[in-house]
């Protein structure tokens, strides 16, 4: 049995967003603030992170301080990776291995060269950066983690199946292999960014559509914009074995 915390179930942005007044900005329901999409993963056998964006210190600081086995990217955008110079203090367990596509650690080198240069200035993080390929499944410690292709609009990203639980952000659509890799699940963590259509996220009804085809036991949306509405009001409108996630939520796998 594993654990799931949502550390950020929110968009590029976060919600609120700076200087928005909208309804959801301005809401004291907490399920409405919406740090960057990140989520932790106890396996039981280890403890991993799917991606480090820039609210990574604010989702870990009141935490209990332990090692992180491995850290999953899936993309290297900043929303995804802003946060990886604060893996610092997990630094102390030893040095953090991340995972990632090559094509994102060669982003990942370019981003932060200083954490790759031979002779390191003291104090940088000490990442190992380990290259993985879509479809081709690895181990943390004795966790096994498959990869696979989600399509970001045009770009080719990974999302990660571990078990029986999935987690996918920031797509738009996915190959019939990837749906085919998804049977079986108990939890899929996904993407649902906002009502109207966008060039590279799905929107709710898109959402919906994948997370029927994949069937999993239970479904929970991340990387909501201001745009979804009130957690309370739109919480409604899913079917009983889906939910709009938020900020610290445990579940259960
Ligand atoms: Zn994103
Ligand atoms: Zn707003």
């Amino acid at each position: 049995m594993g654990k799931l915390r949502i550390l950020g179930s929110g968009t590029s942005t976060g919600v609120p967003e700076v200087g928005c007044t909208c309804p959801v900005c301005v809401s004291a329901d907490p399920r409405d603030n919406r740090l960057r999409a990140s989520s932790l993963i106890d396996t039981g056998d280890a403890l991993i992170l799917i991606d480090c964006g820039p609210d990574f210190r604010e989702q870990m600081i009141h935490l209990p301080f332990r090692q992180i086995d491995g850290v999953l990217i899936t993309h290297e955008h900043y929303d995804h990776v802003g946060g990886l110079d604060d893996l610092r203090p997990f630094c102390r367990f030893g040095e953090v291995n991340v995972f990632a596509e090559n094509t994102t650690a060669y982003g990942l080198r370019t981003r932060m060269p200083y954490c790759f240069l031979e002779h390191k200035y003291p104090g940088v993080p000490a990442i190992e950066l380990n290259e993985v390929e879509v479809n081709h499944s690895f181990f943390i410690n004795h966790t096994e983690i498959l990869p696979l292709r989600v399509m970001h609009g045009r770009l080719p990203i990974l999302g990660y199946r571990i078990g029986r639980m999935a987690y996918i952000t920031d797509m738009l659509t996915m190959p019939d292999e990837s749906f085919d890799q998804l049977h079986g699940l108990d939890l899929l963590v996904m993407n649902a960014l906002r009502i109207e259509s966008h060039m590279t996220h799905q929107t709710l009804e898109q959402a919906l559509e994948a997370a029927r085809r994949i069937g999993a036991r239970e479904t929970y949306f991340i990387h909501m914009s201001h745009h979804m509405g009130l957690h309370a009001t739109v919480e409604k409108l899913l079917p009983e074995n889906v939910h709009f996630a938020y900020d610290g939520e445990e579940i259960t796998f």
